[in-house]
């Protein structure tokens, strides 16, 4: 059976042929010395630290052998080092010694943003991206350095906070450090950039042992180890990192064998004076679903948010990445760029790609007009997003009530159904939860809104001109 990782290599050896135009068969031998590895150590392992292996080329006695991180060199040399030097010399006699390097291409995260185009990603063909899933180093986007993370208000104290355990890892108060931000705000970001710090890639006289990966990498890695029982390699493999980062930890929420494992191994690196750099989606005290001793000591080193983009930071943000590009954005149009979009980072990085893309593609400048014809469909989608306070004053003026009967207590029914429509249609038109949208009708609890929901449904089942009456209501809004 033929891997990826094999195919490569044949691609890559074929070029060394050509190139060296050796007599002895260096791909062959490359390629025996590979699934013989492969049978002796099984699939799970041979995945995890050997299938990334490259084979640069044979010089004099020496052989040279890259892998993409420090991490999976230290363990390669360590555990199979000895054995790949029995094995090239069953091979060629004459060979004394495999080294192994760091080097080859350090593969971008699996997880590209899906808005951002296909000139902005570095080239890369799909069976080598699928194949940096199995990396247990994680991968890192290279784009993701503190060079290109751009401070602002929102962000300030979370980068402060980063930066600090990339120059110290480990260090008192700092340890774990909890990052937790809303979806594209950059916790993924901060998270490899202090990877990059780290690893040497930046700085190559600090060797530090980092991994990186996602809570749900975590889990299928604990699962694969049970299944293949090497729970105990899976540990060591862990616990023997300087700096252990778990992305995205809200994905544990439920799944409590891989949480009890999560928080062992958490125990062991943080207990060893090694540092742990956690990101979720809510504080530890909001991560309901987590085990309360875990969540304890998630929030017993730094806690630090990434909160809600500003206009300014957004402004700063579409201006760094257009310089990054070199490509001329005329200030109105970042502008336009910022009011419109004011989700996330990701959205408006994904909107800035597409501009530069066009502006590649076309030769025409970005100018406001380019812009709202090229994101024509992202901007109808963002103009649809309807405040819940648009929803009252449109209810209000309908059924002629006054603005402050939205949130009043009052009962009577010619306020008290109006109120109901319009959390209806604040659930059915924003993407506010249950809790905010009973926030902004005077404090009430998410209990009501999902009665006023019901209630309103019901109606509109039985009662035709009710629904048309909502439905027109519902139109005006989205118009
Ligand atoms: P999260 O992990 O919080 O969902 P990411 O770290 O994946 O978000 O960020 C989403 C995208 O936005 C990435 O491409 C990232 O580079 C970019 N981004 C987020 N914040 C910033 C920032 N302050 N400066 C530059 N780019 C940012
Ligand atoms: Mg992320």
């Amino acid at each position: 059976m033929a891997s990826d990782g094999e195919l490569l290599d044949r691609e890559i050896t074929i070029v060394m042929q050509q190139e060296g135009g050796t007599e002895n068969d260096l791909p062959g031998q490359w390629a025996r010395i590979r699934s013989r590895l492969h049978r002796e150590v099984g699939e799970i392992e041979y995945r995890t630290w050997l299938r990334q292996m490259s084979l640069v080329g044979i010089d004099g006695d020496e052989v040279t052998v890259h892998l993409p991180t420090r991490f999976l060199r230290d363990w390669v040399r360590e555990h199979y080092g000895s054995r790949l030097n029995a094995m090239w010399q069953q091979e060629t006699p004459t060979v004394r010694r495999v080294d192994i390097r760091v080097g080859g291409t350090i593969r971008p995260a699996s997880e590209m943003p899906a808005e951002s185009t296909p000139a902005a990603q570095p080239a890369m063909p799909a069976d080598e991206r699928a194949d940096s899933r199995s990396e247990i180093a994680g991968a890192l986007d290279t784009r993701f350095t503190f060079g290109n993370f751009v401070v602002g208000k929102p962000n300030e104290f979370a980068h402060a906070c980063a930066r600090r355990v990339a120059e110290r890892p480990g260090s008192l108060g700092f340890n774990p450090l909890f990052l937790y931000g809303g979806v594209g705000l950059g916790k993924t970001h901060l998270m490899h950039a202090i990877a990059w710090e780290l690893s040497g890639c930046n700085d190559s006289t600090r060797p530090v042992s980092v991994a990186y990966m996602s809570a749900e990498k975590f889990m299928y890695r604990f699962i694969g180890a049970i299944r293949s029982q090497q729970t105990m390699q899976f540990k060591e493999q862990l616990r023997g990192v300087d700096v252990l980062m778990i992305d995205d930890l809200q994905f544990l929420i439920g799944k409590d064998n891989t949480q009890e494992e999560f928080f062992h191994t958490f125990n062991a690196v943080v207990d060893a004076g090694r540092q742990i750099v956690v990101s979720a989606d809510k504080s530890p005290s909001d991560l309901s679903g987590i085990e309360d001793r875990l969540r304890t000591r998630l929030g017993c080193g730094m806690v630090a948010d990434l909160h809600a983009t500003t206009f300014e930071l957004r402004v700063s943000i579409l201006e760094a990445k257009a310089v990054m590009a070199g490509v001329a954005v005329p200030p109105k149009v970042i502008e336009f760029l910022s009011h419109k979009i004011t989700t996330n980072v990701r959205e408006l990085e994904g909107a800035l790609n597409r501009l530069i893309a066009h502006a590649n593609l076309f030769g025409r400048p970005v100018t406001l007009d380019t812009t709202q014809e090229v994101l024509h469909d992202l901007l109808k989608a963002h103009d649809r997003r309807v405040t819940i306070d648009e929803i009252q004053r449109k209810v209000c003026e309908h059924y002629n009530i006054r603005a402050t009967d939205m949130s009043s207590a009052r009962r009577a029914r010619n306020v008290a159904r109006p109120r109901q429509v319009a959390m209806y249609l604040a659930k059915q038109l924003t993407s506010r939860s249950l809790p905010e949208i009973g926030r902004k009708f005077g404090n009430r609890d998410h209990t009501t809104v999902i009665h006023a929901v019901a209630r309103i449904g019901e109606l509109m089942e039985r009662d035709t001109a009710f629904a048309e009456d909502v439905e027109l209501l519902r139109r005006m809004l989205e118009a």
